[in-house]
């Protein structure tokens, strides 16, 4: 499966390339939530790289992007969770980003 097809340390997926009618999602600061817990995430071998997040009784996807010298971190929308989840195999697959 092409989301695998990387070297074998990699043991999470990787994100496709955006396609060509890739939707944009909405990006926000983080809000700060101290009950997070990371439900799923891709590979952090990536400066760039993505966590599927439950906080409550909703579900968004946070970006985090790496630079030498700091983290640079983004949240989507809140959602229900099978929303959210949606929108979590949507990005892996390029639709969106
Ligand atoms: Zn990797």
């Amino acid at each position: 499966m092409i989301l695998w097809d990387h070297p074998p340390r990699c043991l999470s997926p990787h994100v496709l390339p955006a396609r060509s009618h890739c939707e944009a999602l909405t990006w926000h600061p983080p809000r700060g939530d101290t009950q997070v817990r990371v439900v799923r995430w891709t590979c952090d071998c990536d400066p760039l790289f993505y966590e599927l997040c439950q906080a409550g009784g909703v579900r968004f996807i946070r970006r985090t992007r790496r630079s030498r010298s700091d983290l640079t971190i983004d949240e989507t929308d809140r959602r229900p969770a099978a929303e959210a989840d949606a929108m979590w195999i949507a990005l892996l697959h390029g639709l969106v980003r």
